[in-house]
């Protein structure tokens, strides 16, 4: 079976404690693989080499890190295939979802932040007092801790910026879809990239992940997961005054209105409840919809849904996989169970597939309000709620209530209403008449009980930076 160690000092490295995790294939349900569980020992190993290799990575001029990043780009784009095929066993996504989105993604980051680096620069400031520059420098050594729903295109929004800047890694994948970061780390040592700059290191969020944002020589810890995790990272890292940012889970909303060109959008609209079988943070699990439109908006969704073609992530044909691990299959299962006790009427779906694997049909949900427990936590899962709505004011009190803020998407032919509602939404990021258009220089992340801080462009160039600001008498 195969054995995925750590990447540490461009080595793959065994854990220090002899232990592997069990890694399944979700579309089985049954275990293809181990991965190596880390502890702190082996996140103090992956410090060390990573402050043996600050000092040259940081002066390189940032051209260079630029090179280095798009070599790693290059390799990674000529094994597009290799790497879907490896995500699409690892997590269950389909392997057309993995070619076609989220490696050329794991591309796109690794392109985005060589240009970031070689465009980064900072403020000057003169006239009142002297004259003040700011410096922007590398942290030092830095923590990134990524989750399973996308797991190369995550990973690598994360480490990208951070090498970008000037810093060494440590990074840890999802110890459920740990292959892919493993392949990443295996190319980096064939390239040749710099040894001890890019180092990885596997196991479970309680060890592993508690160890590097614990660690007293690691300067910031980037994270990305669930609002639970998030939390207890804030109270590790809060009073170390650790730098963090955390981007974490969401309850976005989708308002649907009567005007809209929602028969022609009606594609894009499925895609973000569906995608990835609902595991995306910004997916829009609550679909708010105009009176008018209502019945007939709710009956051509679920005629969508119930043609979604489950199967086989392998399969070039699968539109939707299964979930991606026996717990969160659970958890998703529950959730519809919760639905029904609290009134729901299940429209279509409710229940697993009767075949082998993780697998829950498309569920569409009508007759529960905003109060209910279905409405106000994340279930992460192809399952998404119906609400009708009679005005601009009800649908943008539905929309903001609950605690999340990650994002919303908004559907109407009305520029005043969408530039009016995109205001008062809270959302960290609101898409008009579109879903997950990405510009990577954009600010990415969310208010409330989604996330502190922000992603992306420069705001991730800065989060990865020291301002140190220098004043001179003129
Ligand atoms: P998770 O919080 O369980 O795990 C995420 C990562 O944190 C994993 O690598 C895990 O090993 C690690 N971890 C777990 N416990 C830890 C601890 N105590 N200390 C340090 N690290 C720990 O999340 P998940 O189930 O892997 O991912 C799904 C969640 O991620 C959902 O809530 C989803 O909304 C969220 N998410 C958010 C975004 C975003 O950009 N806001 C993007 C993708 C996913």
């Amino acid at each position: 079976m195969d054995r995925l160690p750590h990447w540490i000092n461009g080595a793959a490295t065994q854990p220090h404690s002899g232990r592997w995790l069990d890694v399944a294939d979700p579309a089985v349900g049954a275990t293809f693989a181990q991965v190596a569980s880390g502890d702190a020992a082996d996140v103090d190993a992956a410090v060390t080499a990573a402050e043996g290799a600050f000092p040259a990575w940081s002066s390189l001029p940032s051209t260079e890190r630029a090179r280095w990043l798009e070599k790693l780009a290059d390799a990674l784009e000529a094994r597009t295939e290799t790497f879907a095929r490896a995500e699409a066993r690892d997590g269950g996504k389909p392997v057309r979802l993995a070619r076609d989105i989220e490696i050329p993604r794991a591309v796109a980051n690794l392109r985005f932040f060589a240009h970031a680096a070689t465009q980064f620069a900072s403020e000057s400031h003169h006239g009142q007092a002297g004259l003040n520059y700011t410096l922007r420098q590398p942290l030092g050594v830095v923590g990134t801790i990524s989750p399973w729903n996308l797991p190369l295109y995550l990973f690598t929004w994360k480490i990208a910026p951070a090498l970008a800047a000037g810093n060494t890694v440590v990074a840890k994948p999802s110890e459920v879809t740990p292959h892919t970061a493993t392949m990443l780390g295996e190319l980096a040592a064939e390239i040749g990239f710099p040894r001890g700059v890019l180092n990885i290191v596997h196991g479970p969020g309680a060890d592993a992940g508690e160890a590097i944002v614990a660690h007293p020589r690691i300067k910031a810890v980037s994270f990305t997961g669930s609002t639970v995790v998030g939390r207890r990272i804030a109270g590790i890292a809060g009073p170390m005054l650790k730098k963090v940012s955390l981007e974490l889970g969401g309850k976005n909303p989708t308002l649907v209105f009567a005007d809209s060109d929602w028969r022609a959008q009606l594609d894009t609209i499925v895609r973000s409840a569906f995608q990835n079988s609902g595991q995306i943070c910004l997916c829009g699990s609550r679909i708010l919809v105009e009176r008018a439109i209502y019945g007939e908006f709710r009956d051509a969704l679920v005629k969508r849904a119930i043609v979604l073609r489950e199967g086989d992530p392998l399969d070039e044909a699968t539109e939707l996989g299964p979930l991606v691990s026996q717990a969160h299959f659970d958890k998703v299962v529950a959730a519809i169970a919760r639905a029904r006790a609290e009134g729901g009427t299940i429209l279509c779906g409710g229940d697993a597939l009767p075949r082998p694997g993780w697998f829950v049909a498309p569920t569409v949900i009508e007759g529960l309000g905003p109060e209910c427990a279905t409405n106000r936590e994340e279930i992460f899962g192809p399952v998404v709620t119906l609400q009708p709505f009679d005005s601009d004011e009800e649908a943008l009190r539905l929309a903001n209530a609950g605690d999340y803020g990650l994002s919303a998407s908004l559907w109407t032919r009305d520029l005043q209403r969408a530039h009016g509602l995109a205001a008062r939404l809270q959302a960290g990021i609101v898409w008009i008449n579109s879903w997950l258009m990405r510009d990577l220089r954009t600010p990415f992340g969310g208010m409330g009980q989604s996330g502190m801080g922000r992603e992306g462009g420069m705001e991730a160039m800065r989060f990865f930076t020291e301002a140190k600001n220098v004043g001179i008498a003129l």
